[in-house]
């Protein structure tokens, strides 16, 4: 469990109460999980001052670490249980997949560059995070031995709904991806219901590209 004692408390609480909560994201247990994650520790010694800004910041390869409200949006989005099994696609610098398993049983965190995903390893270890598995490949795909899944989130943005994430949910189960062109996209929301999947649009937003099989070419 992440340690709530440390220089960057205060920073983080600010940060929950002016990015998140006075944002429209009110639900308690994620407020709480992101309360508890220590962020700096998934961004480079350099960039710590910055951890708790309302912004991403560059984590190598090319790539991001989500803004606070976008990393609550899409984790409020899933609705987790405490036993929930989550199946998470691009790990980056691991801080999503960390807040994540504040909220669910388990997450599975699948990543295409193995470079961050080594990072995000030892990111996590550093936080005492232990309920994540990070595994490199390409998340489109899904996890077929792992599935099925309470919950599936994608945190970059494709050309369409990769259909094995749709495929993998378990019944009830919950899609949260970013669908569009490379510079915008949507949030979509898929349900898994007992008549088939219920696809909702939650709103306007703007990811890195999900680059694989069911995403953008490599
Ligand atoms: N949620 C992350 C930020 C993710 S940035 C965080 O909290 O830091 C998006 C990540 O998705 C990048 O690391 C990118 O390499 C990865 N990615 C893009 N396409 C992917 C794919 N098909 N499978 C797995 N990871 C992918």
């Amino acid at each position: 469990m992440a340690g709530v004692a440390d220089d960057f408390g205060r920073a983080r609480r600010r940060m929950v109460v002016e990015h998140v909560l006075e944002r429209g994201i009110s639900d308690p247990a994620v407020l709480e999980a992101m309360a508890r994650v220590p962020r700096h520790l998934f961004v480079e010694e350099a960039l710590e001052p910055r951890a708790y800004g309302d912004w991403s910041l560059p984590i190598g390869f090319g790539q991001t670490i989500s803004h606070p409200f976008t990393v609550a949006l899409l984790v409020a989005a899933l609705d987790l249980r405490s036993g929930d099994r989550v199946l998470e696609v691009g790990t980056g610098s691991g801080y999503q997949a960390a807040v994540l398993g504040q909220l669910a049983a388990n997450v599975l965190s699948i990543e295409r560059v193995s470079g961050l995903a080594a990072r995000a390893r030892r990111n996590l270890d550093r936080a005492r995070i232990y309920n994540v598995a990070v595994r490199v490949g390409d998340g489109t795909l899904g996890w077929r031995g792992e599935a099925p899944f309470d919950a599936v989130i994608v945190a970059a943005g494709g050309p369409e709904i990769p259909r094995p994430l749709v495929e993998q949910l378990a019944p009830g189960g919950r899609l949260v991806v970013p669908v569009g062109r490379t510079d915008e996209q949507v949030l979509v929301r898929v349900t898994a219901g007992s008549t088939g999947p219920v696809t909702e649009v939650l709103g306007d937003c703007r990811f890195v590209p999900l680059v694989g099989r069911f995403g953008f070419g490599a």
